[in-house]
Protein backbone atom coordinates (compact mmCIF):
# COMPACT_ATOMS: atom_id res chain seq x y z
CA UNK A 1 0.00 0.00 0.00
CA UNK A 2 2.55 1.93 0.78
CA UNK A 3 4.24 1.50 -2.18
CA UNK A 4 0.99 2.34 -4.36
CA UNK A 5 0.63 5.66 -2.52
CA UNK A 6 4.53 6.66 -2.99
CA UNK A 7 3.79 5.76 -6.37
CA UNK A 8 0.49 8.39 -6.54
CA UNK A 9 2.52 10.84 -5.55
CA UNK A 10 5.68 10.24 -7.64
CA UNK A 11 3.33 10.43 -10.91
CA UNK A 12 1.89 13.19 -9.97
CA UNK A 13 5.37 14.86 -9.22
CA UNK A 14 6.13 13.93 -12.95
CA UNK A 15 3.37 15.53 -14.54
CA UNK A 16 3.22 18.35 -11.86
CA UNK A 17 -0.23 18.19 -11.42
CA UNK A 18 -2.65 17.47 -8.90
CA UNK A 19 -5.36 17.34 -11.45
CA UNK A 20 -6.51 13.82 -12.99
CA UNK A 21 -3.83 12.05 -15.11
CA UNK A 22 -4.80 10.14 -18.17
CA UNK A 23 -2.86 7.40 -19.80
CA UNK A 24 -1.68 8.74 -22.58
CA UNK A 25 -2.55 12.45 -23.97
CA UNK A 26 -1.38 13.92 -27.45
CA UNK A 27 1.33 16.49 -27.29
CA UNK A 28 0.85 18.82 -29.91
CA UNK A 29 3.64 21.01 -29.87
CA UNK A 30 5.01 21.63 -33.65
CA UNK A 31 3.86 22.76 -36.69
CA UNK A 32 0.24 21.25 -36.40
CA UNK A 33 -1.74 24.67 -36.57
CA UNK A 34 -0.04 25.49 -39.49
CA UNK A 35 -0.23 22.30 -41.06
CA UNK A 36 -3.94 22.15 -40.50
CA UNK A 37 -4.53 26.09 -41.54
CA UNK A 38 -2.54 25.51 -44.98
CA UNK A 39 -4.62 22.82 -45.45
CA UNK A 40 -8.03 24.33 -45.09
CA UNK A 41 -6.73 27.61 -47.61
CA UNK A 42 -5.83 24.97 -50.11
CA UNK A 43 -9.05 23.39 -49.92
CA UNK A 44 -7.17 19.83 -50.21
CA UNK A 45 -8.74 18.62 -46.63
CA UNK A 46 -10.10 15.60 -48.02
CA UNK A 47 -8.52 12.53 -49.86
CA UNK A 48 -5.71 13.35 -52.03
CA UNK A 49 -3.48 16.22 -51.21
CA UNK A 50 0.16 17.08 -51.12
CA UNK A 51 0.44 16.26 -46.91
CA UNK A 52 -0.28 12.63 -47.87
CA UNK A 53 2.28 12.01 -50.28
CA UNK A 54 4.65 13.32 -47.89
CA UNK A 55 3.20 11.34 -45.35
CA UNK A 56 4.29 8.61 -46.75
CA UNK A 57 7.55 9.17 -47.54
CA UNK A 58 8.43 10.23 -43.97
CA UNK A 59 6.79 6.95 -42.59
CA UNK A 60 8.81 5.24 -45.56
CA UNK A 61 12.14 6.91 -44.05
CA UNK A 62 10.96 6.51 -40.62
CA UNK A 63 10.46 2.84 -41.00
CA UNK A 64 13.39 2.50 -43.62
CA UNK A 65 11.21 0.47 -45.72
CA UNK A 66 10.42 1.16 -49.86
CA UNK A 67 6.54 1.91 -49.86
CA UNK A 68 4.41 3.33 -47.12
CA UNK A 69 0.61 3.83 -47.76
CA UNK A 70 -1.58 6.09 -45.83
CA UNK A 71 -4.75 4.39 -44.61
CA UNK A 72 -8.10 5.70 -42.71
CA UNK A 73 -6.76 3.56 -39.59
CA UNK A 74 -4.87 0.69 -38.26
CA UNK A 75 -7.10 -1.77 -38.25
CA UNK A 76 -7.58 -1.01 -41.84
CA UNK A 77 -4.27 -1.13 -42.47
CA UNK A 78 -4.26 -4.91 -41.06
CA UNK A 79 -7.23 -5.69 -42.53
CA UNK A 80 -5.47 -4.25 -46.53
CA UNK A 81 -1.95 -5.96 -45.27
CA UNK A 82 -3.79 -9.95 -44.59
CA UNK A 83 -5.59 -8.92 -47.76
CA UNK A 84 -2.76 -8.45 -49.64
CA UNK A 85 -0.28 -11.24 -48.17
CA UNK A 86 -3.03 -13.72 -50.06
CA UNK A 87 -5.01 -14.33 -47.10
CA UNK A 88 -8.34 -15.78 -48.26
CA UNK A 89 -12.05 -16.41 -46.72
CA UNK A 90 -11.47 -19.37 -44.95
CA UNK A 91 -7.80 -19.21 -44.17
CA UNK A 92 -5.99 -18.95 -40.78
CA UNK A 93 -3.83 -16.56 -39.43
CA UNK A 94 -1.36 -16.94 -36.39
CA UNK A 95 -1.14 -14.40 -33.92
CA UNK A 96 -0.85 -13.94 -29.92
CA UNK A 97 -4.41 -13.49 -27.63
CA UNK A 98 -2.66 -11.42 -25.99
CA UNK A 99 -3.26 -8.04 -28.25
CA UNK A 100 -6.09 -4.99 -28.41
CA UNK A 101 -9.20 -6.44 -30.26
CA UNK A 102 -8.04 -5.04 -33.71
CA UNK A 103 -5.49 -7.63 -34.51
CA UNK A 104 -8.18 -10.01 -34.31
CA UNK A 105 -10.80 -8.16 -35.47
CA UNK A 106 -8.75 -7.09 -38.81
CA UNK A 107 -8.17 -10.92 -39.26
CA UNK A 108 -12.12 -11.72 -39.27
CA UNK A 109 -12.73 -8.70 -41.94
CA UNK A 110 -10.92 -10.93 -43.93
CA UNK A 111 -13.22 -14.27 -43.24
CA UNK A 112 -10.33 -15.80 -42.30
CA UNK A 113 -9.81 -17.64 -37.95
CA UNK A 114 -7.44 -15.92 -35.98
CA UNK A 115 -5.46 -18.91 -34.29
CA UNK A 116 -4.04 -17.81 -30.46
CA UNK A 117 -0.73 -18.82 -29.17
CA UNK A 118 1.58 -17.64 -26.09
CA UNK A 119 3.64 -14.73 -26.05
CA UNK A 120 6.95 -14.97 -24.67
CA UNK A 121 7.17 -13.46 -20.88
CA UNK A 122 9.89 -11.39 -21.98
CA UNK A 123 8.73 -9.51 -24.64
CA UNK A 124 4.78 -9.87 -24.24
CA UNK A 125 4.14 -10.63 -27.83
CA UNK A 126 4.30 -13.81 -29.87
CA UNK A 127 6.17 -16.65 -28.87
CA UNK A 128 8.50 -17.89 -31.53
CA UNK A 129 8.51 -21.47 -29.34
CA UNK A 130 5.15 -21.14 -29.07
CA UNK A 131 5.03 -20.95 -33.04
CA UNK A 132 6.99 -23.50 -33.53
CA UNK A 133 5.81 -26.04 -31.19
CA UNK A 134 1.98 -25.31 -32.72
CA UNK A 135 3.47 -26.16 -35.73
CA UNK A 136 4.93 -29.25 -35.23
CA UNK A 137 2.10 -30.75 -33.69
CA UNK A 138 -0.25 -29.34 -36.44
CA UNK A 139 1.80 -28.27 -39.43
CA UNK A 140 1.41 -29.99 -42.88
CA UNK A 141 3.70 -28.29 -45.86
CA UNK A 142 1.92 -28.52 -48.83
CA UNK A 143 3.37 -27.06 -51.98
CA UNK A 144 1.07 -23.87 -51.93
CA UNK A 145 1.74 -23.19 -48.15
CA UNK A 146 1.37 -24.68 -44.78
CA UNK A 147 -2.22 -26.58 -43.69
CA UNK A 148 -3.64 -27.26 -40.25
CA UNK A 149 -3.92 -30.98 -39.65
CA UNK A 150 -6.59 -30.43 -37.24
CA UNK A 151 -8.73 -28.40 -39.32
CA UNK A 152 -7.54 -29.19 -42.61
CA UNK A 153 -7.39 -25.12 -43.62
CA UNK A 154 -4.44 -23.07 -45.00
CA UNK A 155 -2.14 -20.63 -42.51
CA UNK A 156 -2.31 -18.02 -44.51
CA UNK A 157 -0.42 -15.47 -42.53
CA UNK A 158 1.58 -15.22 -38.96
CA UNK A 159 0.80 -11.93 -37.37
CA UNK A 160 2.67 -11.11 -34.31
CA UNK A 161 2.11 -7.53 -32.31
CA UNK A 162 4.55 -5.36 -30.30
CA UNK A 163 2.79 -5.23 -26.98
CA UNK A 164 3.57 -1.70 -25.75
CA UNK A 165 5.97 -0.85 -28.52
CA UNK A 166 8.20 -3.76 -26.52
CA UNK A 167 9.38 -5.88 -30.42
CA UNK A 168 8.83 -9.46 -30.49
CA UNK A 169 11.59 -11.91 -31.13
CA UNK A 170 11.32 -11.26 -34.59
CA UNK A 171 14.54 -12.99 -35.64
CA UNK A 172 13.31 -16.53 -34.49
CA UNK A 173 9.80 -16.15 -35.74
CA UNK A 174 10.51 -15.12 -38.70
CA UNK A 175 13.46 -17.96 -39.00
CA UNK A 176 10.54 -20.58 -38.15
CA UNK A 177 7.25 -18.98 -40.49
CA UNK A 178 10.33 -19.12 -42.99
CA UNK A 179 10.54 -22.70 -42.10
CA UNK A 180 7.08 -23.47 -41.92
CA UNK A 181 5.92 -21.56 -45.45
CA UNK A 182 4.18 -18.95 -43.55
CA UNK A 183 4.29 -14.78 -44.57
CA UNK A 184 5.02 -12.68 -41.56
CA UNK A 185 2.82 -9.73 -41.01
CA UNK A 186 3.71 -7.05 -38.30
CA UNK A 187 0.85 -5.17 -35.90
CA UNK A 188 2.73 -2.21 -35.51
CA UNK A 189 0.13 -0.12 -34.59
CA UNK A 190 1.99 0.39 -30.82
CA UNK A 191 5.25 0.06 -32.18
CA UNK A 192 6.29 3.43 -33.79
CA UNK A 193 9.96 4.17 -33.82
CA UNK A 194 11.03 0.66 -31.41
CA UNK A 195 14.00 -0.98 -33.14
CA UNK A 196 15.19 -4.64 -33.28
CA UNK A 197 18.67 -5.00 -33.40
CA UNK A 198 19.28 -1.31 -35.18
CA UNK A 199 16.57 -1.69 -37.71
CA UNK A 200 12.66 -0.53 -36.77
CA UNK A 201 9.53 -2.30 -35.94
CA UNK A 202 7.90 -2.44 -39.82
CA UNK A 203 10.59 -3.44 -41.77
CA UNK A 204 10.83 -6.79 -40.59
CA UNK A 205 7.50 -8.60 -42.15
CA UNK A 206 6.35 -8.75 -45.72
CA UNK A 207 3.92 -5.58 -44.45
CA UNK A 208 2.98 -4.47 -41.45
CA UNK A 209 0.69 -1.45 -40.05
CA UNK A 210 0.59 1.59 -37.78
CA UNK A 211 -1.80 2.95 -35.91
CA UNK A 212 -1.77 7.30 -35.36
CA UNK A 213 -5.09 6.74 -32.83
CA UNK A 214 -5.12 9.27 -30.45
CA UNK A 215 -3.86 7.23 -27.89
CA UNK A 216 -0.80 6.44 -29.36
CA UNK A 217 2.59 7.80 -29.55
CA UNK A 218 2.03 9.70 -32.52
CA UNK A 219 -1.00 10.62 -33.65
CA UNK A 220 -3.44 12.33 -36.45
CA UNK A 221 -6.81 12.01 -34.87
CA UNK A 222 -7.20 8.76 -36.80
CA UNK A 223 -4.94 6.90 -39.21
CA UNK A 224 -2.92 4.57 -40.02
CA UNK A 225 0.11 3.34 -42.59
CA UNK A 226 0.81 0.12 -44.24
CA UNK A 227 4.46 -0.52 -44.86
CA UNK A 228 6.70 -2.47 -46.97
CA UNK A 229 9.49 -3.43 -49.32
CA UNK A 230 7.88 -5.09 -52.13
CA UNK A 231 7.20 -1.73 -54.12
CA UNK A 232 4.22 -4.34 -56.29
CA UNK A 233 2.59 -4.84 -52.97
CA UNK A 234 2.95 -1.43 -51.95
CA UNK A 235 1.40 -0.06 -55.05
CA UNK A 236 -1.52 -3.07 -54.86
CA UNK A 237 -2.02 -1.73 -51.09
CA UNK A 238 -2.54 1.74 -52.54
CA UNK A 239 -4.69 0.82 -55.03
CA UNK A 240 -7.40 -1.09 -52.84
CA UNK A 241 -7.25 1.46 -50.67
CA UNK A 242 -8.33 4.16 -53.21
CA UNK A 243 -11.15 2.43 -54.33
CA UNK A 244 -8.99 0.42 -56.64
CA UNK A 245 -9.84 2.30 -59.56
CA UNK A 246 -8.14 1.95 -63.02
CA UNK A 247 -6.62 5.58 -64.28
CA UNK A 248 -8.34 6.89 -66.64
CA UNK A 249 -9.00 10.89 -67.79
CA UNK A 250 -13.08 10.81 -66.89
CA UNK A 251 -14.42 6.96 -66.72
CA UNK A 252 -15.11 5.86 -63.41
CA UNK A 253 -13.23 2.07 -64.02
CA UNK A 254 -13.26 -0.34 -60.97
CA UNK A 255 -11.72 -3.56 -62.11
CA UNK A 256 -11.65 -5.35 -57.96
CA UNK A 257 -13.57 -4.53 -54.75
CA UNK A 258 -11.31 -1.78 -53.00
CA UNK A 259 -11.92 0.43 -50.23
CA UNK A 260 -12.14 3.49 -49.40
CA UNK A 261 -9.76 3.27 -47.01
CA UNK A 262 -8.10 6.90 -47.46
CA UNK A 263 -6.21 8.99 -44.77
CA UNK A 264 -7.99 12.34 -45.24
CA UNK A 265 -5.22 15.65 -46.40
CA UNK A 266 -6.43 17.16 -42.97
CA UNK A 267 -5.22 13.98 -40.91
CA UNK A 268 -1.88 13.43 -43.09
CA UNK A 269 -0.85 16.98 -42.07
CA UNK A 270 -1.38 16.33 -38.17
CA UNK A 271 0.62 13.25 -38.69
CA UNK A 272 3.42 15.09 -40.85
CA UNK A 273 3.24 17.97 -37.90
CA UNK A 274 3.10 14.84 -35.33
CA UNK A 275 5.96 12.41 -37.18
CA UNK A 276 8.87 16.00 -37.35
CA UNK A 277 8.30 15.40 -33.55
CA UNK A 278 8.57 11.49 -33.02
CA UNK A 279 11.88 11.38 -32.24
CA UNK A 280 11.86 14.10 -29.26
CA UNK A 281 8.75 12.23 -28.08
CA UNK A 282 11.07 8.89 -28.07
CA UNK A 283 13.97 11.06 -25.87
CA UNK A 284 11.27 12.52 -24.05
CA UNK A 285 9.82 8.63 -23.25
CA UNK A 286 13.13 7.00 -22.46
CA UNK A 287 13.21 9.73 -20.10
CA UNK A 288 10.32 8.90 -18.43
CA UNK A 289 10.83 5.40 -18.69
CA UNK A 290 14.48 5.38 -17.10
CA UNK A 291 12.95 7.45 -13.84
CA UNK A 292 10.10 5.24 -13.47
CA UNK A 293 12.64 2.56 -13.48
CA UNK A 294 14.39 4.16 -10.50
CA UNK A 295 11.62 4.61 -8.46
CA UNK A 296 9.59 1.09 -9.24
CA UNK A 297 12.99 -0.99 -8.01
CA UNK A 298 13.38 1.08 -5.24
CA UNK A 299 9.57 0.79 -4.01
CA UNK A 300 9.49 -3.20 -4.91
CA UNK A 301 7.57 -3.13 -7.70
CA UNK A 302 8.64 -4.74 -11.06
CA UNK A 303 8.62 -1.71 -13.94
CA UNK A 304 8.98 -3.61 -17.44
CA UNK A 305 11.47 -2.68 -19.92
CA UNK A 306 13.35 -3.27 -23.23
CA UNK A 307 14.82 -6.81 -24.01
CA UNK A 308 18.10 -7.08 -25.01
CA UNK A 309 18.82 -5.93 -29.05
CA UNK A 310 15.86 -4.41 -28.89
CA UNK A 311 14.97 -0.65 -28.65
CA UNK A 312 11.21 -0.04 -27.13
CA UNK A 313 9.37 3.15 -27.79
CA UNK A 314 7.67 3.38 -24.71
CA UNK A 315 4.71 4.20 -25.80
CA UNK A 316 2.42 2.84 -23.23
CA UNK A 317 4.28 1.93 -19.68
CA UNK A 318 3.57 -0.73 -17.83
CA UNK A 319 4.32 -2.36 -13.94
CA UNK A 320 4.08 -6.17 -13.63
CA UNK A 321 2.32 -6.73 -9.98
CA UNK A 322 2.76 -9.70 -7.85
CA UNK A 323 -0.68 -11.23 -8.40
CA UNK A 324 -4.13 -10.56 -9.15
CA UNK A 325 -4.89 -9.11 -5.89
CA UNK A 326 -1.85 -6.70 -5.76
CA UNK A 327 -3.07 -5.70 -9.53
CA UNK A 328 -6.63 -5.46 -8.44
CA UNK A 329 -5.37 -3.30 -5.50
CA UNK A 330 -3.10 -0.89 -7.45
CA UNK A 331 -5.86 -0.66 -10.06
CA UNK A 332 -8.45 0.60 -7.63
CA UNK A 333 -5.94 2.89 -5.58
CA UNK A 334 -4.43 4.61 -8.60
CA UNK A 335 -7.99 5.40 -10.35
CA UNK A 336 -9.48 6.58 -6.99
CA UNK A 337 -6.98 8.97 -6.49
CA UNK A 338 -6.89 10.85 -9.85
CA UNK A 339 -4.02 8.64 -11.62
CA UNK A 340 -5.38 6.93 -14.63
CA UNK A 341 -3.49 2.91 -14.57
CA UNK A 342 -5.80 0.28 -16.96
CA UNK A 343 -5.38 -3.90 -16.63
CA UNK A 344 -3.72 -4.92 -20.42
CA UNK A 345 -6.58 -6.60 -22.72
CA UNK A 346 -8.62 -9.34 -21.81
CA UNK A 347 -7.54 -12.77 -24.06
CA UNK A 348 -8.99 -12.60 -27.47
CA UNK A 349 -10.73 -15.84 -26.37
CA UNK A 350 -12.75 -15.09 -23.74
CA UNK A 351 -14.35 -12.28 -26.03
CA UNK A 352 -17.48 -14.03 -27.38
CA UNK A 353 -17.07 -13.66 -30.68
CA UNK A 354 -13.52 -15.52 -30.46
CA UNK A 355 -14.26 -17.98 -28.13
CA UNK A 356 -13.68 -21.20 -30.58
CA UNK A 357 -11.05 -20.04 -31.92
CA UNK A 358 -8.57 -22.68 -31.70
CA UNK A 359 -5.43 -21.91 -28.90
CA UNK A 360 -2.42 -23.37 -27.21
CA UNK A 361 -2.21 -23.53 -23.51
CA UNK A 362 -1.70 -19.59 -22.93
CA UNK A 363 0.33 -19.89 -19.63
CA UNK A 364 2.24 -17.09 -19.91
CA UNK A 365 -0.59 -14.81 -21.75
CA UNK A 366 -2.62 -15.71 -18.94
CA UNK A 367 0.09 -14.63 -16.20
CA UNK A 368 0.44 -11.54 -17.71
CA UNK A 369 -2.89 -10.85 -18.00
CA UNK A 370 -3.23 -11.01 -14.36
CA UNK A 371 -0.46 -8.76 -13.83
CA UNK A 372 0.18 -5.87 -15.93
CA UNK A 373 -1.05 -2.53 -15.48
CA UNK A 374 -0.03 0.34 -17.95
CA UNK A 375 0.87 3.59 -15.82
CA UNK A 376 0.21 7.18 -17.54
CA UNK A 377 2.96 7.17 -20.27
CA UNK A 378 2.01 10.52 -21.86
CA UNK A 379 5.24 13.35 -22.86
CA UNK A 380 5.80 15.81 -19.90
C1 LIG B 1 -4.36 0.80 -31.89
C2 LIG B 1 -4.19 -0.61 -32.35
C3 LIG B 1 -4.72 -1.07 -33.56
C4 LIG B 1 -5.70 -0.34 -34.39
O1 LIG B 1 -5.44 0.91 -34.74
P1 LIG B 1 -6.64 1.93 -35.07
O2 LIG B 1 -5.90 3.01 -35.75
O3 LIG B 1 -7.24 2.33 -33.78
O4 LIG B 1 -7.59 1.22 -35.96
C5 LIG B 1 -4.41 -2.35 -33.98
N1 LIG B 1 -3.66 -3.17 -33.24
C6 LIG B 1 -3.17 -2.77 -32.05
C7 LIG B 1 -2.35 -3.73 -31.29
C8 LIG B 1 -3.42 -1.50 -31.56
O5 LIG B 1 -2.95 -1.14 -30.37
Amino acid sequence: MDAINSAISFIKEQYKTNEFIPLHIPHFGGNEKKYLIETIDSTFVSSVGAYVDQFELMMQTITETKKAVAVVNGTAGIQVALRLIGVKAGDEVLTQALTFVATANAIAYQNATPIFLDVDLDTMGLSPKAVAVFLEEFGDLREDGCYNKKTGKRIGACLPMHTFGFPVHLEELIKVCDAWKIPLLEDAAESLGSEYRGRPTGSFGKLAAFSFNGNKIVTCGGGGAIVTNDLKLGEKGKYLTTTAKIPHQYEYVHDEMGYNFRMPNLNAALACAQLEQLNKFLDNKRELAQDYKVFFETNGIKFRTETPGTKANYWLMCVELENKGERDLFLKTTNSNAVMTRPIWQLMYRLPMYENCQKDKQINAEFLEERIVNIPSSVR
